[in-house]
């Protein structure tokens, strides 16, 4: 790698590449004294509004991902390097031979919230305005898509009428499906902060789950899965019998009041709402009860409700609440949705969904739609909606959709039923995919490849939960020939014969086109809409280089910078200006547990990984903490199924399987169970969990019911264990199970295996060769296959093994700090011993940023007396980076208590 243009060793203002909170960032390049790779250096920005110099440890560690390792550096075809020009021709060809036979619908694009907006905007408007097909969806379907069609439902557009601000001035904040801690840390941050500051402030969580955010939490309501319509028709139906609604804003601003208030009331009377609410009555009422005296309440929900065939209808009945209050659009209060990913938002603006058009004009608006049919000069603009993700890939599956450009996503691993994803793009006739990384799950099922810039190379804006427009600026030049993707796209729209209309000489050109569209008919009543950039039309490459973090609307510049909240005053997006209630009642989830699958899965992310880990497992510091699938189950369900701490469990639904590491706990109640979303075929053998999730979906969104997949368990039945450090990735036995996780210098792979351990034994002696076995240190009971080897070199750990039939002690994570130590009797008595001693004893990791292990933080208990997470986190300097790791010290006090 080299310097790029504005890699000039000074510290340059960028935005995250990972969660919706869109923490800005200052990044400093400089070059390594050992070798030729480039150092990013990364910190917060004190300056931008999302986060005022806080980040998160997947923020803080973004500069360790910035590596040539992995990166896909060039064109391929097949599995053959090739150029750009023959890689871009080919793609072109095929799109246009295609659609010539089939059809424009008999193509499609599925694009990705990690793009940029212009890179959205420039797919958006090839695929729409010139293929003329409504068949480009993205992986945002995925994470927000039930709130988009909740906000259009209630607010005649996708407008989110909140700031963050709001978080501090909210005097009850309810968190619904929201696990902030780990999803959107900072803005937990934010949170706990401002109810530091102000102890009368009250947090509710509402989530099946115990997690981590329940620290802060003055409520928690571990209501059933799927139950949030109910929870909430009854809050509306509570607050209607207590006189606490807002007649005069339900009067003047909104309709449909009536028929809602009978929805909710149906079933908040209904004989079986507690029993089917799953939470005692007192703890209900509670909740309703502060509700009804908090004029500043802020609902925030996140993928928890959104991933629901029901996420809609959740949505709405959430807005309801806050129609029937007006507590919206005013400091302090209102429905947030906060998304997932850094620029989901940006790719709702432009069109980036399936079902809408393009700058917030939806299809069904007929003005709408010849006004951006003029302004691109498309003539064949598609005119009806295009398949939503499930939809689209089960047209993929039928053979109806022929020739597939991903985009910037890994769908092989991520979309539910992931086997039947898998084998449609095997059987695709064609299948595009750019990306950054050359191995994924889905790049490995492509027939071309194309090299797209990564996180720190790449130039454009992403928009945040809160509508705020930042830069992400390049910090270096790109890896090997790879190129932005907005180039990419409209190279192939050129050499597709639509040259005139993809003519752009940078992202700035593409982001004033954007802008410009924004401003379509905004003085016509049935074009007015939220979305308007008209103050950055005519930005300069310069202004637009310096561009500061915005909100939009931005119909002018405006030097107060105040914070910008909707329909305080009503004027809401609909034909009559009026907000709307929709009646919903409770719908249970699509599929019902059986005797078959009695178990409810719910999954999600964990704190310091990001997605399919394609990124974030390139950071050492974020793989110790969870260094494997697991799963999180009550103790009353692990003993019902003769699982114990540390087992392997075997997930079985009707659409695949996969296994988890299990963690018994009281995070989940009985008859639930918990897995993480990130692994997949890449880094482990059997840990994608997404081969076993339901891809039931919303009936209006489109969002797959991904927190509810009725699940069977049960033990895995592996005779041997194995854990295995080197520094070269190696290749495991198909059959064993193999998590592989990413340390200083090398890697650590854990191990299970059918066979017994001396048949494990055998066969990873083999695999290392001739050489291992021969001058590794240690020993290998031959009768029983117990190894501990180590192979050392001038001092140095080259590789090392430990098989048994049970690793005593999960925690090997100290061998991988054996590739960074100087190897000396205490550590060659440690391999042989299988127990750390010294320096290695730090147990496993808790504090990602400090990398403190939780060993530490149990001496340091009982040695100092210590009873709070304050001076916990003095003491050993856990919990003073991010932060994010300080629920977890409490958890830990409470285990493991001084004197206890
Ligand atoms: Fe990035 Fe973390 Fe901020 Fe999200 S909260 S944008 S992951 S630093």
């Amino acid at each position: 790698m080299n310097y790029g243009q504005h890699g000039k060793q000074e510290w340059i203002k960028t935005t995250c590449a990972y969660c919706g909170v869109g923490c800005g960032i200052e990044a400093k390049v400089e070059t390594s004294m050992h070798s030729a790779d480039l150092i990013v250096q990364v910190k917060g920005d004190q300056t931008h509004p999302a986060n005022f110099g806080r980040l998160c440890s997947k923020g803080l560690a973004l500069g360790e991902t910035v590596v040539n390792q992995g990166r896909l550096l060039q064109p391929f075809i097949g599995s053959e390097p090739s150029n750009w020009d023959q890689a871009l021709d080919l793609v072109a060809q095929k799109f246009q031979r295609t659609i010539e036979q089939h059809g424009p619908d008999s193509v499609a694009f599925y694009v990705s919230g990690q793009l940029l907006t212009e890179d959205y905007y420039v797919a958006n408007k090839l695929m729409k305005g010139f293929i003329g097909s409504g068949n480009i969806d993205t992986n945002s379907r995925l994470c927000m898509s039930s709130s988009v069609a909740g906000h259009k439902r209630a607010f005649g557009t996708d407008t989110v009428p909140n700031v963050y601000a709001d978080f501090e001035q909210a005097e009850l904040v309810v968190l619904v499906g929201s696990n902030l801690a780990w999803c959107h840390p900072v803005l937990f941050q934010r949170l706990k902060a401002a109810k530091s500051q102000r102890p009368n402030m009250k947090v509710v969580v509402i989530d099946p789950r115990h997690t981590d955010t329940c620290a802060i939490a003055d409520l928690h309501l571990p209501i059933k899965p799927g139950a949030d319509v109910l929870l909430y028709n009854g809050l509306l139906a509570y607050l209607a019998k207590q006189e606490c609604l807002n007649d005069a804003y339900i009067e003047s601003h909104t309709e449909g009041f009536p028929e809602a208030l009978a929805c909710a009331t149906a079933d908040f009377n209904d004989a079986t709402f507690f029993d089917r609410l799953g939470v005692p009555p007192s703890l209900v009422t509670t909740f309703y009860r502060w509700v009804a005296q908090t004029a500043k309440t802020l609902t925030v929900y996140s993928q928890g409700v959104n991933q629901s065939s029901a996420g809609v209808d959740k949505v709405n009945a959430i807005i309801n609440t806050h129609l029937a209050t007006g507590r919206i659009g005013k400091p302090g209060c209102g429905p947030f949705s906060v998304t997932g990913q850094p620029n989901a938002m940006g790719g709702r603006e432009v069109g980036g969904l399936a079902n809408t058009l393009a700058g917030h004009l939806e299809f069904d608006n007929p003005r709408g739609h010849e006004l951006i049919s003029e302004f691109w000069q498309s003539p064949q603009l598609a005119t009806a909606p295009g398949l939503k993700a499930i939809e689209l890939f089960d047209a993929v599956a039928d053979g109806k959709i022929k020739a597939l450009w991903i985009m910037a996503t890994n769908p092989a691993a991520s979309l539910p039923n992931s086997n039947k994803v898998k084998t449609a793009l095997s059987n695709c006739d064609f299948v595009v995919v750019s990306d950054c990384i050359a191995d994924t799950d889905t790049t490995r099922l492509a027939d071309v490849l194309l090299p797209a810039q990564g996180w720190a190379e790449k130039s454009g804006t992403v928009t945040n939960s809160e509508r705020r427009i930042s830069r992400q600026r390049q910090l270096i030049e790109s890896a090997g020939v790879a190129k932005p993707d907005w180039w990419i796209v409209a190279e192939v729209a050129k050499r597709m014969g639509f040259g005139d209309q993809f003519n752009y000489a940078s992202e700035a050109d593409v982001f004033r086109e954007y802008a410009q569209l924004t401003t379509l008919g905004q003085d016509e009543p049935s074009c007015r809409r939220d979305l308007d950039l008209s103050g950055l039309t005519d930005i300069s490459d310069r202004q637009y280089q310096n561009l500061e973090p915005l909100q939009w609307p931005f119909p002018a510049p405006d030097p107060a910078h105040l914070p910008k909240r909707f329909f305080a005053e009503g004027k809401f997006y609909t034909a009559n200006q009026r907000g709307q209630f929709i009646a919903v009642g409770y719908r249970p989830p699509q599929t019902a547990t059986s005797v078959d699958y009695p178990l409810v899965l719910n999954s999600g992310r964990i704190r310091d990984q990001w997605h399919t880990m394609t990124r974030t497992s390139l950071a050492p510091r974020l793989c110790g903490h969870r260094p494997e699938p697991f799963v999180s189950v009550s103790a009353m369900d692990a003993k019902a199924h003769s699982l114990n701490e540390g087992d392997i469990a075997q997930i079985d639904s009707p659409y695949g399987s996969c296994l988890g590491r299990v963690r018994i706990g009281e995070e989940v109640s009985p008859g639930q169970i918990f897995m993480p979303i990130h692994w997949n075929d890449t880094n482990s053998s059997k840990g994608r969990i997404s081969a076993v999730v339901s891809p039931e979906y919303d009936p209006i969104s489109g969002q797959p019911e991904a927190k509810f997949t009725p699940v069977q368990m049960s033990p895995w039945p592996y005779q041997s264990e194995a854990m295995l450090v080197t520094r070269v990735a190696v290749e495991l036995p198909e059959e064993c199970y193999w998590v592989k996780q990413t340390v200083e210098q090398g890697l650590l792979y854990y191990i299970a295996s059918l066979a017994s351990p001396a048949e494990l034994s055998a066969q990873l002696n083999a695999l290392l060769g001739e050489e291992f076995q021969v001058n590794a240190l240690g020993f290998t009971d031959t009768g029983r296959g117990f190894t501990r080897c180590a192979r050392v070199r001038v001092g140095r750990l080259v590789d090392c093994l430990v098989v048994a039939d049970r690793l005593a002690d999960k925690d090997y994570g100290w061998l991988a700090d054996l590739l960074v130590s100087r190897i000396d009797t205490s550590v060659q008595r440690s391999i042989l011993s299988g127990i750390a001693e010294g320096d290695l004893a730090h147990g496993k990791q808790i504090c990602a940023c400090k990398k403190v292990g939780l060993k530490t933080l149990q001496r340091a208990i009982s040695e100092q007396g210590l009873t709070s997470v304050e001076a916990l986190s003095l003491a050993t300097d856990a919990g003073t980076g991010c932060g994010s790791c300080l629920p977890e010290l409490g958890e830990i006090l409470k285990q493991f208590p001084a004197g206890g």
